[in-house]
């Protein structure tokens, strides 16, 4: 039997490199997913219709081996992924990969598991297999996304708690197109980084501080975590202004104090200010290229999208990929294929 499974990009609406420090973060899924179709093979068959990288495929054998761990036996399948979420643009087709394929290889197990737990194991296979020492966020939102919600997660305690997202505010993403290849190296030295500086402050992670002592590190997790709360408040009663200023201030803190952002993030958020309907502006995701999200007054949306389009275009030479979308539900299986059961 053929099952099909779908999991969502996300967009983080502020919390930058804070999941890692056992912070606050406020992600959203998107309308942009991956399909995860899974059919009886004589053995392991792995087949990406988006033209991946080489050795796009130990993300799912991460999965595997971390679904195995936890005693599910995988029969031999076929499965076949097919993304809408732009790869390698700060918007998590890492997480939405790896998620599609633990539910999908979940159903040919007939097997269940907790959602937290499927993000979990998710973010191991990334932590373990493909090296890359991330936080739970991604796969965090993966799973637990609501249609026009906000997810607000204490990554220590993993308590969250939905935030409506006013109807008439659009999530505008602008992709670069350029690929945060360098992102890799640098989040796994930002992550010792801060380690470290937890250890100087004397406390068990950043998210204990709330001195740093001339580390701008710290003082980016910090500050950070304290911005995501305010932000919380601000889209809960609806004060723009509030939203743009955080969302400025936390843009300045990953370029200056964290160093992730890049020439082109920076541009793309100087340009959105020219743009009609804009409320706040930051890169997002783990920085050095990707994309940056802009919260935009949803009447005013398209327009917004063209403009920032060409302006982004006159400087740099360059077309980004600009999304409108809004904030969408979690991994299910998809009911969108009627031969599918
Ligand atoms: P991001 O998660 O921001 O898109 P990452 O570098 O974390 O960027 O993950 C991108 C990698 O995930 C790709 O290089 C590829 O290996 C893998 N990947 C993501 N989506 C797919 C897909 N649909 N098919 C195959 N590989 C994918
Ligand atoms: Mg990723």
């Amino acid at each position: 039997m053929t099952l099909r499974y779908r999991a969502p990009g996300r967009v983080n609406l502020i919390g930058e490199h804070t999941d890692y420090n056992d912070g606050y973060v406020l992600p959203a899924a998107i309308a942009f997913d991956t399909v995860a179709t899974v059919s009886p093979a004589e053995k392991l068959e792995l087949v990406s219709l988006n033209d991946p990288p080489a050795g796009w495929e130990r993300y799912v054998l991460g999965v595997i081996e971390q679904l195995q761990k936890r005693g599910v036996v995988i029969p031999p399948v076929r499965l076949v992924f097919d993304s809408s979420v732009p790869i390698g643009a700060g918007l998590s087709s890492s997480a939405a990969l790896e998620v599609s394929a633990a539910l999908a290889l979940l159903g040919a197990a007939k097997r269940e598991l907790g959602k937290l737990e499927i993000a979990q194991l998710c973010q191991q296979a990334e932590v373990e297999t493909v090296g890359l020492a991330c936080g739970i966020m991604d796969q965090f939102i993966a799973m637990h996304g609501k249609a026009n919600h906000a997810v607000l997660l204490d990554c220590r305690t993993l308590v969250s708690r939905q935030v409506r997202i006013p109807k008439d505010i659009a999530l505008v993403i602008a992709d670069t197109r350029l690929k945060h290849e360098l992102a890799s190296s640098e989040y796994n030295t930002r992550k010792a980084e801060c380690e470290a500086a937890a250890l100087e402050l004397g406390v068990t992670s950043l998210r204990d501080a709330n001195v740093w002592n001339g580390n701008r590190r710290a003082r980016h997790i910090v500050t950070e975590n304290a911005r995501v709360l305010s932000f919380v408040e601000s889209l809960e009663t609806n004060e723009r202004r509030m939203m743009g200023e955080l969302m400025a201030a936390s843009h300045a803190s990953l370029r200056d104090d964290y160093e992730v952002s890049c020439p082109e993030l920076d541009l793309m958020v100087e340009c959105a200010q020219r743009c009609p309907g804009l409320i706040g502006a930051r890169m997002t995701g783990g920085g050095f290229g990707g994309s940056t999200i802009n919260l935009v007054a949803a009447e005013h949306s398209e327009a917004f999208r063209d403009r920032l389009a060409r302006l982004y275009e006159a400087e740099t030479g360059k077309a980004p990929n600009i999304l409108i979308t809004k904030a969408a539900d979690g991994a299910s299986a998809s009911t969108d294929d009627p031969r599918i059961q």
